[in-house]
């Protein structure tokens, strides 16, 4: 099965910048053995539409909003990512959830939200430190995943990828270890087995997400259960991000 690799841009790069990444980039991952998929600022959305239409490369956006229309200053709905042409969405990721003090209540609608204009959504979920020394990393993935996903049908799922990011991980240089990542993705499965079925457990598509880097990317994508990678940082660099690819 091909491996997912995600690129989250977060914000970096002007559109002259991305451009020029992606003259760059493309032609290194035209023949790549994995699925690939650019998170870009939404001001890069028009012009990866156009330039990545004829590409096997897929792109989509960092957040969408709570709401679908309506006066929300600065914000941007599920629709209008949808129709630069995105497929994809990522939704409650750590620094959104801190920053913004993102509820799973709202991650769960803002999903609802994105599969209603069918983008396919990268849910993230992880546990800070303190969560993990004091032992509660499946406790807080199980009520991130029962509430994030509450109310939703089994076959809906297929547009639904977890990302497993501890926050502890990411942009710290940090990586988790190949038995807590092992760990992580049994929890998440166990989760979505409870919630919803064995079938859709080993359908679902999961990343980790955490200072992945040229080093040690190899080792974590051969971690039983992990379908690919979510890769912050590293993934600004064109050269490197291909190699990853
Ligand atoms: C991320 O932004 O989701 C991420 C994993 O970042 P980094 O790879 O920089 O830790």
């Amino acid at each position: 099965m091909k491996k997912l690799i995600v690129g989250n841009f977060k914000m970096n790069t002007t559109v002259k910048e991305f451009a020029v990444y992606l003259d760059k980039f493309l032609p290194k991952v035209k023949d790549s053995k994995s699925d690939v998929v650019l998170c870009l600022p939404y001001t890069h959305l028009m012009l990866a539409s156009q330039k990545l239409v004829s590409t096997e490369v897929n792109f989509g956006s960092q957040n969408i909003s709570i709401d679908t229309s309506g006066a929300h200053t600065g914000e941007v709905s599920a629709n209008m990512v949808k129709d630069l042409g995105a497929t994809y969405t990522i939704i409650g990721h750590s620094e959104i959830r801190k920053r913004f003090k993102e509820t799973n209540e709202q991650v769960n609608q803002k999903i609802i939200n994105a599969l209603g204009v069918n983008l396919k959504v990268i849910l993230c979920i992880g546990e800070t430190k303190t969560e993990k020394n004091a032992n509660k990393t499946a406790a807080v993935l199980k009520k991130q995943i029962d509430i994030a996903l509450k109310g939703l049908y089994e076959n809906e799922l297929k547009n639904i990828i977890i990302a497993y990011e501890p926050c502890w991980a990411i942009g710290t240089g940090n990586v988790a270890s190949s038995k807590d990542i092992e760990n992580a993705v049994k929890t998440i499965r166990k989760v979505i087995e409870e919630d919803f079925s064995e079938k859709a457990a080993e359908k679902m598509l999961v990343l980790y997400g955490g200072s992945t880097k040229l080093e040690n990317f190899n080792s974590i994508l051969k971690v039983k259960g992990v379908n690919g990678l979510l890769v912050g940082g590293a993934c600004l660099d064109a050269d490197v991000f291909a190699k990853m690819v």
